[in-house]
């Protein structure tokens, strides 16, 4: 479904993706792992059009989509989640759901005016963003200020609001990163939810490996940019190189 070609992303001397292929299946659950600035960022911007890649290609359902604006690769159906969520602070869980909702013609300024025009655009943003809360369990928090959420809970919202983008394929940088153990699993739980629900493809950093391992159909071990390892969670946890480079470190 996502096929990654040889990419290489530079920043001056810096070869912070360097030559690096993927292939990852449609409704799979996929990992990234790899020391700190090995490039997993990097190749998750160039993936989501937020980077330009120098060489290398990027193929989604077949179609060739490297170096294309971000919003297109979104309208395409790949979303990438930030790292530190951004939603916006004061406004509710619901609002926040209904802003990120793409196809509202009252946004239009010449169709503003002319109710007729958007009213069924917003109650279909509407309903979408009751079965975004249904799905990932926010619907207690519908009235809650974004400011008030706790770290997984902004991380849930901003994953419902690539949901209201319709996002077929969810890039996520570290989703559980900070967040307690009992609620990253919560998160990877919905994740799980998702894929069986929407049939939603993950493709995902993630440090945290103790936690997240289990969830995982196939793990690539990143190291100075390139693949050092792939393969099945097993497969790759067991891996000389993986352990020398990061799990080492990480058991440590
Ligand atoms: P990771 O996400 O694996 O920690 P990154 O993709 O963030 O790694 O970074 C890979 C390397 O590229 C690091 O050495 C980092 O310092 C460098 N880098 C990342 N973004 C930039 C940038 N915008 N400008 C210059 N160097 C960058
Ligand atoms: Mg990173």
């Amino acid at each position: 479904m996502l096929v990654v070609e040889n990419l290489v992303k530079t920043f001056g001397e810096l070869r912070a993706v360097d030559n690096l292929s993927m292939d990852i299946d449609e409704k799979s659950i996929t990992l990234i792992i790899g020391p700190n600035g090995s490039g997993k960022t990097t190749l998750l911007n160039c993936i989501s059009g937020f980077l330009k890649p120098n060489k290398g290609k990027v193929f989604y359902k077949k179609i060739d989509i490297t170096g294309l604006p971000q919003h297109s690769i979104a309208q395409k159906g790949i979303v990438k989640t930030h790292q530190i969520p951004t939603p916006f602070r004061t406004l509710t869980v619901l609002e926040n759901l209904l802003v990120s909702y793409p196809y509202n013609k009252g946004e239009n300024i010449l169709l503003a005016p002319f109710k007729g025009a958007w009213v069924d655009d917003e109650k279909e943003a509407f309903s979408k963003a009751t079965e975004v809360m249904e799905l990932l369990k926010l619907e207690d928090l519908r009235d809650q200020p974004a400011w008030d959420l706790s770290g997984g809970q902004l991380k849930l919202l901003e994953i419902g609001r690539a949901l209201m983008n319709d996002a077929e394929c969810l890039l996520l940088d570290e989703p559980v990163g900070s967040v307690n153990p009992v609620l990253a699993h919560d998160m990877l739980s919905h994740i799980i939810e998702l894929r069986k629900d929407l049939g939603t493809t993950f493709l995902i950093v993630e440090h945290r490996l103790d936690l997240t391992i289990k969830y995982m159909d196939y793990v690539y071990a990143m190291d100075g940019g390139k693949i050092i390892c792939e393969g099945k969670p097993e497969e790759v946890t067991s891996d000389e190189r993986v352990i020398d480079s990061y799990l080492g470190d990480y058991f440590a």
